[in-house]
């Protein structure tokens, strides 16, 4: 079965052409529908109240939370993520609609504006144990979010150092959100919560497919745990 990419808006071509790469064919998702023929889903970077608003319009939220629900894997990246986040904080946030199930707090433009992009090495070895390869992943930020807390549930899988020039401050209802990530001079940029992964970054902007491969993973196991399910039960 394919993996689905929600194509409404932002890098679901790029998301497609990192599936292809790893042998998989992504299938772009623009209506509630099509969700019922695929096994997984990526959720790509952009803008995310755009995507909020093409979502809505195209009536997907009901269908999207019910996938998640469902336990399907789902991966969000960079706008993906605060779709999944049961939180979003952080300018003009307000009134923004998200899917949720991923128990954490993000905060949208964490590191700043768009001209504080940047590029990072980031160490992640839960990736490097299921995939091998080298020691570090290229990190590319684009006007990313930060997760600022977690919940019990939630794997933290990369953190990267809060850049004191480039920590928000920009919302003073957050401030002690950000006094407190900032204090500890580490903010989260990755995570897992069960069949959700989450990624503040965009990997599918580098030539490195072992982000796309761990998710193919977490998809064949899901369907391993499906198929011994099944057969349990008809034995019962
Ligand atoms: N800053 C964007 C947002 O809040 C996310 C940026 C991205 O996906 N690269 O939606």
């Amino acid at each position: 079965m394919a993996i689905g990419v929600l194509a409404l808006q932002g890098s679901f071509n790029e998301h497609i052409a990192a599936l292809k790469r790893v042998g998989v064919k992504g299938e772009q998702i623009r209506k509630p529908e099509q969700l019922q023929n695929v096994s997984g889903l990526i959720i790509p970077g952009g803008e995310s109240t755009t995507m909020a608003k093409l979502a809505e319009y195209h009536n997907l939220f009901p269908a999207l939370r019910e996938f998640v629900k469902m336990g399907k894997p789902v991966w969000g990246t960079c706008a993906g993520l605060i779709f999944l986040a049961d939180k979003a904080i952080g300018q003009k946030t307000g009134g923004q609609e998200l899917i949720g199930g991923l128990n954490c707090t993000v905060h949208r433009n964490f590191f700043g504006s768009q001209i504080q992009s940047f590029e990072a090495e980031i160490s992640v070895p839960e990736i490097v144990a299921k995939e091998g390869g080298p020691p570090s992943f290229r990190g590319v930020f684009i006007r990313a979010p930060g997760i600022l807390e977690v919940g019990p549930e939630v794997q933290v899988l990369a953190e990267v150092p809060v850049p004191s020039d480039k920590a928000a401050k920009s919302d003073p209802a957050v401030e002690n959100v950000e006094e407190n990530a900032a204090s500890e001079q580490k903010v989260i940029v990755a995570v897992k919560q069960g069949n959700l992964l989450a990624t503040a970054f965009h990997p599918e902007l580098t030539a490195d497919t072992r982000w796309h491969s761990y998710f193919l993973k977490m998809l064949s196991e899901t369907n391993q745990e499906a198929s011994s399910s099944t057969s349990l039960s008809s034995e019962n």
